[in-house]
């Protein structure tokens, strides 16, 4: 019996863009292809189109008005599909961006490259760059003055009213503190945030201190451990890790260390 698959659906032969491999592929589904990227998997599919679309700082710009919205992202074909989804749906988090966009049509809008950052790492570093430029002008939609935290945002005096009210007279019981604490426990940090890098133990904190405290130099502690001579500084005198507690046997000593040196402990 004939093969009629072949007849009724021949093959186009494709060269995959991305690793280069030969594949082959129902020519129905060639002619359909929306976007013309023709990988011979979903992987390399993926791989292609980042590789097309490297990490940036972009604007999302109303053209007739020249106003704009500054983002950065690792992915920006994904980022803009989100927030064009999000304003097409009218649940843009950015409220006067959202009202612009439910005024005009979608066509007066454009998605542009402000710079390309191969360096994923530098985007927020980068992006708080553009901010700074565009805030200026007056035209951005962005409310926030610093890239990847909402910190600093100045939001209307009737909400900061309301959220103080909504926190005055909030009493918790011992059991809801505690809820709390073990909800926030494991919690990632908020995205531009890093958390403190503590290099030492308690233990090694301690032991920095009584060996200052002993006599041995800044310097000489600073090489032992790998750290600057200012970081140890700071240990030693209890303004570094302060969640490590000093005894009063320490404390008394490392004063009697300042005094010697001719440090004495600033009056507070
Ligand atoms: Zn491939």
């Amino acid at each position: 019996m004939q093969d009629q698959s072949t007849t009724r659906h021949p093959y186009v032969w494709l060269i995959c863009p991305q690793c280069g491999a030969h594949f082959r592929r129902i020519y129905r589904d060639y002619a359909r292809s929306a976007d013309g990227i023709r990988c011979c998997s979903k992987p390399c599919r993926k791989a292609y189109i980042r590789a097309q679309h490297p990490p940036c700082v972009y604007a999302i710009v109303h053209v007739p008005s020249g106003r704009l919205y500054v983002g950065s992202t690792a992915a920006p074909h994904e980022r803009w599909r989100n927030h064009r989804g999000e304003l097409t749906h009218g649940r843009h988090a950015n409220a006067p961006l959202q009202a612009a966009w439910t005024e005009s049509s979608p066509d007066a809008w454009e998605f542009r490259y402000l710079e390309v950052v191969p360096d994923a790492t530098q985007l927020i570093a980068r992006e708080q760059t553009w901010l700074d430029h565009y805030r200026a002008t007056g035209l951005l939609f962005n409310r926030q003055p610093n890239a990847g935290t909402a910190t600093g945002t100045v939001m209307p005096p009737s909400f900061s009213a309301m959220l103080s009210a909504r926190q005055r007279g909030r009493h918790l019981s011992p059991e809801a503190r505690a809820k709390i604490a073990a909800k926030a426990r494991g919690r990632k940090w908020p995205a531009g945030r890093l958390p403190p890098v503590l290099h030492f133990t308690p233990t090694e904190v301690q032991a920095i201190r009584i060996r200052w405290a002993n006599g041995e130099t800044q310097q000489a502690l600073a090489s032992e451990f790998g750290v600057s001579r200012g970081a140890i500084g700071g240990i030693a005198i209890g303004r570094r890790y302060q969640h490590v507690p000093m005894d009063d046997d320490t404390a008394a000593r490392v004063m009697a260390r300042r005094i010697a040196v001719g440090k004495p402990p600033k009056p507070h």
